[in-house]
């Protein structure tokens, strides 16, 4: 656990248990105590063969937890409710949940369900996040807002507005200063009385990479002229009590208090100036930025980490907004935010599966073949290697090393230009490698190739280098002896994680010791709940993990999978592409009948002719582009 720091990541929902798994607590450590389920049975069942009582899923996976995400929450609205509590704040908190960072239909329906007590909204950013927001939220508290960010057309506002007159607490906040037009006339239009946020583009700046979008020139929101502009043609339509939200968004990932009260501050000093206005304001909506500390350092400096507590969060922000608003005079606003990242980041863990690694080949000085090498050297090159020869025996090794390096060079031109061959390269490899090894400089560092693709599970690695904690998931009581990087299945150099959280280029890892079905070498990416299955592409074509959903059942120690839903298949991502996968089979069917009867076998009893070949093909259309396991090659 120490190595890979579980503690400072985990807490309170990942931990190590007895027989060194990876431990999932989704109830948080401090409620439920002793409630606790081993992710490498969960990762079992889910991929056993279903002969073996398993459920027979391919690898990757990705394993929810319902418990976590309903903790999550349940966490965030406790650490408000005591800030207003313990400050005396005279209105309540009431979040919404970003639907973008994980649209996922049960994740969705879960939020709304475990969060309709505390009246826990949704907010979408476009029109299918909207049409989904909108029926969800059919089945969650009456209350609950539904915030309508982002770019809107004449469409966008017009679902909006239906979505009210569904009587959908719904919120259309203007993101750019246009759309106030197409409100004002479509709700005369449609008759609904709106009402309307705005979202204000505050000098506050957010340093990170995830701030890029705060600050005066950023690319969302309005300026302080352009609210007031606002502010007036909803006055000139008589609709200035429709103006009830003041939102703003600084960016992900806030790092410090000190920055979010500055933010809120400055919003609240907005919000005061709009109740001085006349408009109708009852809301300040202080967007996401709630963040994640994917490497347990609790510091400010990173992006990786964040220098406060959900409490401490909470606290912040009560505070800013009660400060300013007690010195104006203002009734306190209801507080929304639009936490994404802090809700369902943990809820979920990326699995997958080692299947080789690149070995340490130590070579024997008497296979190099060093006698027939030497001979094709030029006289630079025999220099080189006589050299290397003497600076061995006299035991200096940085000059032993100076010289095999140089000796490679020379030997790499000399390839190039025809005079060795390739035995010959191979001896000259095999002798630097051996040098290298000899001296102890050795580059220590294998390869472990993962049955992945880390563009379409892991994208924010590859685009903004963001860090996870990646880990392997059980073999935790076993000091690892190898140190290594991971190399994915596209065929593609970015391809690979050779950054790991505490700033490291390898990660410590076990020798792979069986393959696939329960055997095999798991390793887990955390924290990845948020924005990574939203944003994952179709690179190489490798579609979706498989999921499982993961409950608590009867005992302290058991769990029951209550969905099972396999990654899309090799049919299912070129249709994607709009490739047609029963077309395509009938053409490869057809090629099959006019060359394989013939010319290579007429027997099909053996698995080769036109039958077999028919139906393993049909099987590869099926089946997930990722490795099958060992035993089903
Ligand atoms: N609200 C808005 C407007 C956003 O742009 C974002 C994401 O950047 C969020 C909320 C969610 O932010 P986070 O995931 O940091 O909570």
């Amino acid at each position: 656990a120490e190595i890979y720091k579980v503690d400072g990541w985990g807490a309170p929902y990942f931990a190590v248990n007895s027989s060194g798994n990876i431990a999932v607590r989704p109830h948080g450590v401090d409620t439920l105590s002793h409630q606790e389920i081993d992710l490498l049975k969960v990762v079992k069942k889910a991929s056993d063969p279903t002969s073996n009582g398993g459920l027979g899923l391919q690898l990757p996976l990705i394993v929810r937890f319902p418990d976590v995400l309903k903790n999550r929450l349940e966490s965030l609205q406790s650490a408000f409710d005591f800030a207003v509590q313990s400050q005396g704040y005279g209105a309540h908190y009431q979040g919404v949940y970003p639907v973008k960072c994980n649209q996922d239909r049960f994740v969705v329906d879960d939020i709304v369900r475990f969060g309709a007590p505390f009246r826990f909204g949704l907010e979408a950013g476009s029109k299918p996040e909207l049409l989904l927001a909108m029926s969800c939220l059919c089945k969650g508290s009456p209350d609950a807002f539904l915030v309508c960010n982002g770019f809107k057309d004449t469409e966008y506002i017009s679902l909006a507005l239906v979505a009210r007159k569904l009587c959908l607490n719904t919120v259309i906040v203007l993101e750019q200063e246009e759309e106030i037009d197409l409100v004002i006339d479509l709700s005369k239009k449609l008759a609904v009385r709106p009402v309307i946020g705005v979202r204000a583009k505050l000098r506050t700046k957010h340093s990170g990479h995830f701030g890029s979008t705060s600050g005066e020139k950023g690319k969302f929101g309005l300026t302080t002229t352009q609210i007031l502009r606002v502010v007036k043609k909803l006055e000139q339509s008589g609709m200035l009590d429709c103006l009830q939200l003041l939102h703003f968004h600084i960016g992900s990932q806030i790092p410090s208090t000190t920055l979010l009260a500055d933010g809120v501050g400055e919003a609240a000093q907005i919000y005061s100036e709009l109740v001085r206005l006349g408009a109708g304001m009852k809301v300040i909506d202080i967007g996401g930025g709630l963040g994640i500390d994917y490497d347990g350092s609790k510091s400010a400096d990173s992006d990786v980490s964040v220098a406060y507590s959900l409490q401490e969060y909470a606290s912040a922000v009560v505070q800013a907004v009660r400060f300013v608003c007690d010195r104006k005079g203002v009734r306190h606003p209801i507080l929304c935010s639009e936490s994404g990242r802090a809700i369902v980041s943990h809820h979920s863990i990326l699995i997958f599966e080692a299947v080789s690694a690149t070995s340490k080949e130590i070579p024997q000085v008497s296979s190099l073949g060093l006698e027939y090498f030497a001979e094709g050297l030029n006289e630079e090159g025999r220099a080189d290697y006589w050299n290397l020869y003497s600076a061995a025996v006299r035991g200096e090794y940085d000059t032993c090393l100076a010289y095999a390096d140089q000796l490679k060079q020379r030997c790499v031109e000399q390839f190039k230009e025809g005079t060795l061959d390739m035995e010959q390269l191979a001896a000259v490899d095999g002798l630097c490698e051996y040098v290298s090894n000899a001296v102890g400089v050795s580059d220590q560092v294998r390869t472990y190739h993962v049955n992945l693709s880390i563009f379409t599970s892991i994208p924010d690695f590859w685009a903004i280098g963001q860090l996870f904690p990646v880990i392997p998931i059980h073999r935790l009581e076993e000091k690892p002896g190898v140190r290594g990087i991971l190399s994915d299945l596209t065929c593609d150099s970015d391809g690979k994680i050779n950054k790991f959280i505490g700033g490291e280029s390898s990660l410590p890892l076990h020798e792979i010791e069986g393959k696939g079905n329960g055997n095999g070498y798991y390793l887990g990416m955390f924290l990845g709940g948020a924005y990574e299955e939203a944003l994952g592409g179709f690179h190489n074509l490798f579609g979706g993990p498989s999921v499982v959903r993961v409950l608590q059942s009867d005992g302290p120690h058991s769990f029951a999978v209550t969905r099972a839903v396999p990654g899309l298949s090799c049919g299912d991502v070129l249709r994607v592409m709009q490739h047609e996968p029963e077309l395509m089979f009938e053409t490869l069917k057809h090629r099959a009948e006019e060359f394989v009867h013939d010319e290579v076998v007429v027997d099909d009893s053996n698995g080769g002719g036109i039958g077999a070949l028919a139906s393993g093909l049909a099987q590869c259309f099926h089946n997930m582009p990722y490795l099958l396991p060992a035993s089903s090659c």
